[in-house]
């Protein structure tokens, strides 16, 4: 069996291994610490965001920031609808109902004209929604001019779901630091990694400062255990933490490696007819996190988002199809949905190619000399 070529497998630099030594050394094994401590100064400093507290996941930032926003049982989130199933389920945890929102074509990502008719409806219906989700997918930064001034103009706080595009930039403005709030996500297969992880970003101090009481099983100043709230443990480990601090020295370097490997396919893929990519709009930058295609069947000579995929598999190359819309999945049928058939359209033709910033050139050369045998 030839060696497996991965999606996006995790890729450590050189210093990972000191931070962790480091931890060792001093005894820090706790969900606390230096590293910690350094951790969330090299996010904020990177994205420009004046406060972070970093997390055990991109979920439970989630999570804890729809907690901030005071997001109850029976209250309705607006969810982007095209995503990964983190991003809509602490809106259940909290007994709170997703409506979820479709994408536009531009960005792949949530569509500005129709967030804003769900929220007229909504009002109509004398529902005020408590949030916003709208997420940067593959690390493509969603349309967050129009969402941001959508949001402003009816007064309802944005949470980026960034977990996808830590170095992506937005009008010269990263990734995470766009709304009121930010999360991202450092599990193992996304851009950097601690192996598992995430963080809560945000302008306010006040919101960083209580996701952390929060995180740390809300604990009220005593000598004593003293609760008048309930607490999470949320918060990463500062052995986690010393892995993304090594890992924040080569964040630049594992975008550039991203984006090469999305210009090598583009560059060899480009001319298959029925093969599209999705570009940068305007003032977009894109971590491209990961490399995906749209394959239009009736260009294509027949071959299909699904016969390439399994001809990848046969060669043990995974590759994977877009993210199936959360408005067409059994645990959230019935919720609330507004649609244009973007997202299922995506959903149908699209396909992530291996994409992380370890691959070799072989491996690259590879995967797109077995993607041109289907259209020989
Ligand atoms: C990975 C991911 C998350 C969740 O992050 P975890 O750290 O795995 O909990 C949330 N939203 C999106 C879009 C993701 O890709």
């Amino acid at each position: 069996m030839k060696e497996k070529i991965w999606l996006s497998s995790p890729h450590m630099g050189e210093k990972e291994l000191e931070f962790v030594k480091d931890v060792f050394q001093s005894n820090w094994i706790a969900p606390l610490g230096p590293q910690v401590d350094g951790f969330e100064r090299d996010l904020q400093h990177y994205t420009n965001s004046r406060h972070a507290a970093v997390l055990s996941s991109g979920t439970a930032a989630l999570h804890l920031a729809l907690i901030l926003l005071d997001v109850k049982k029976g209250d309705e989130v607006l969810c982007q609808s095209m995503t990964f199933s983190a991003s809509a389920n602490p809106i259940a945890y909290l007994g709170a109902i997703p409506v979820f929102i479709d994408s536009e074509r531009d960005t792949w990502n949530m569509d500005p004209e129709l967030l804003e008719n769900a929220i007229r409806q909504r009002l109509e219906k004398g529902k005020k929604p408590k949030a916003i989700i709208p997420v940067h997918l593959y690390g493509m930064p969603a349309n967050m001019k129009e969402i941001n001034a959508i949001a402003s103009r009816y007064e309802i706080p944005v949470v980026e779901d960034a977990a996808e595009a830590l170095g992506s930039f937005y009008q010269g403005t990263a990734c995470g630091s766009l709304g009121q709030m930010g999360i991202l996500s450092f599990n193992g297969n996304k851009i950097i990694t601690t192996s598992g992880g995430g963080a809560l970003l945000s302008s306010s101090k006040d919101m960083v400062d209580n996701a952390r009481f929060l995180a740390t099983q809300a604990r009220d100043p005593a000598p004593h255990y003293e609760h008048s709230h309930i607490g999470y443990n949320y918060r990463m480990s500062n052995i986690c933490a010393g892995i993304g601090r090594g890992q924040m020295t080569v964040i630049d370097e594992r975008v550039k490696q991203r984006r090469s490997n999305f210009d090598y396919y583009v560059k060899e893929l480009g001319q298959l007819p029925g093969i599209t990519f999705l570009s940068e709009p305007e003032g977009c930058i894109s971590n491209r996190w990961l490399t995906t295609i749209l394959v239009d069947q009736k260009k294509s000579k027949g071959v299909s988002r699904e016969t390439l995929r399994l001809a990848l598999e046969k060669e043990n190359i995974e590759s994977r199809p877009l993210w199936k819309p959360m408005h067409k999945q059994p645990v959230f049928s019935g919720a609330p949905t507004y649609s244009n058939g973007v997202s299922e359209a995506l959903f149908e033709d699209g396909l992530c190619l291996p994409s992380g910033s370890n691959l070799t050139q072989e491996q690259l050369r590879e995967v797109v000399n077995q993607i041109k045998k289907e259209w020989k």
